[in-house]
């Protein structure tokens, strides 16, 4: 006991780091650093894909060892440039259950404070990605000195009052209604920045995957193989999605849009040799595309221990 205790005291005194086993799942794109944030899961209903019978849902959530319904992580991540500290999607702060909302702690853990980020990209706005912006109870903003950049045609459909007579109850309030209620106050901040493609900061491209929302956007980070593309909604089922991706799902506003662009981003991916980081893949969220047969498997990549 006393051999431990004074190893415990003095750890420099150990054979093996008190931190050797600590965990990153960062990774590395030029100067950039890219951190996976966990905001929870989501446990969605079958009847949420469509496009597939769900005996064929059910079989290959088996093949994936998933006995239940299907589980999304929902996942954003951080980018560090230097200083330079970016968001990309914020979570669904307090509004989508137990399993989610944990955006916060997961940046506290990452050791940035939300008034160090300068820019939020947002993939879209839908409240597991957008519902972290304001605090609910004051309609605050909760990253004070944050620009948020989002694709014209998603800022412009969101505050469309005749995009919103059209969709239905539950749309207009979860979406229309939480999504304007979210950006406002950046708006009337003048913090709101729209872009339709191309460079948006230094070293990070927008690619526009249109169709699962109009303005549904990924997010390139540095060029060429080892890049790394925020693919967003591209797939929220990975053991279904990837083999099938013509699968769709409720929630997408142009279900043949949100395929089309699904196979081009993944194709983009496949041919560029990107890595992927998906919002609802498994937490980290991190891997290679490749072809099988009709569709895609996930190639997951190792995750680096701090040494
Ligand atoms: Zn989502």
């Amino acid at each position: 006991m006393d051999t431990i205790d004074a190893l415990h005291k003095s750890p420099a005194k150990l054979a093996v780091p008190m931190d050797a086993l600590a965990f990153s799942f960062d990774r590395k794109v030029g100067d950039m650093t890219i951190t996976p944030l966990t905001d929870g899961y989501l446990d969605p209903d079958f009847k949420f894909l469509r496009d597939i019978p769900d005996e064929n849902v059910q079989l290959l959530l088996k093949l994936g060892h998933r006995d239940g319904p299907p589980r999304a992580s929902v996942n954003a991540y951080a980018v560090r440039a230097g200083e330079r500290i970016f968001l990309i999607d914020t979570g669904s702060g307090n509004t989508m259950g137990p399993t989610c909302g944990r955006l916060f702690e997961s940046l506290e853990a990452a050791g940035i404070a939300p008034a160090d980020v300068e820019a939020i990209m947002l993939t879209h706005v839908h409240p597991d990605h957008s519902n972290g912006l304001i605090d609910l109870a004051t309609n605050t903003r909760l990253f004070p000195n944050a620009e948020i950049l989002l694709h014209e045609k998603e800022l412009a459909h969101w505050f469309d009052d005749d995009e919103m007579a059209a969709a239905d109850e539950r749309a207009q309030h979860r979406y229309f209604e939480m999504g304007r209620r979210q950006l406002t106050p950046y708006v009337e901040a003048g913090r709101v920045r729209t872009f339709n493609e191309g460079e948006i900061l230094p070293g990070i491209l927008a690619v526009p995957c249109h169709g699962h929302t109009p303005g549904h956007t990924a997010y390139q980070i540095g060029t060429g193989p080892g890049a790394i593309l925020v693919w967003g909604d591209t797939v929220h089922v990975q053991e279904v999605q990837l083999p099938f991706p013509d699968v769709t799902v409720i929630f997408d506003w142009n279900p043949v849009d949100a395929a089309t662009s699904r196979r081009r981003i993944i194709e983009k991916v496949v041919a560029e040799g990107l890595t992927v980081a998906g919002a609802h893949l498994h937490f980290p969220g991190f891997g290679n595309i490749a072809r099988n047969g009709p569709g895609y498997a996930l190639v997951q990549q190792p995750e680096l221990l701090k040494m």
